[in-house]
């Protein structure tokens, strides 16, 4: 992914992100890291499910603007 924001990683100062999908240990749900490309530092988590995306789908079947 390439970094506009001038977004850095914590470890190592890399400008390089990208995400990966891991079932960790005692979770019952998939997640999506994102991590710095270079020294594998997780910067974040998001679910694997796009929920933003699934709300919208509901609200167009409802026909909800
Ligand atoms: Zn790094």
């Amino acid at each position: 992914m390439t970094n506009y924001s001038g977004s850095k990683c914590p470890s190592c100062q890399g400008t390089f992100f990208e995400t990966v999908v891991e079932s960790p240990t005692n979770s019952n749900y998939k997640l999506q890291f994102v991590r710095c490309s270079s020294c594998k530092t997780v910067i974040g988590v998001l679910e694997y499910f796009n929920v933003g995306a699934l709300v919208e789908k509901i609200l167009l079947k409802l026909g909800i603007n």
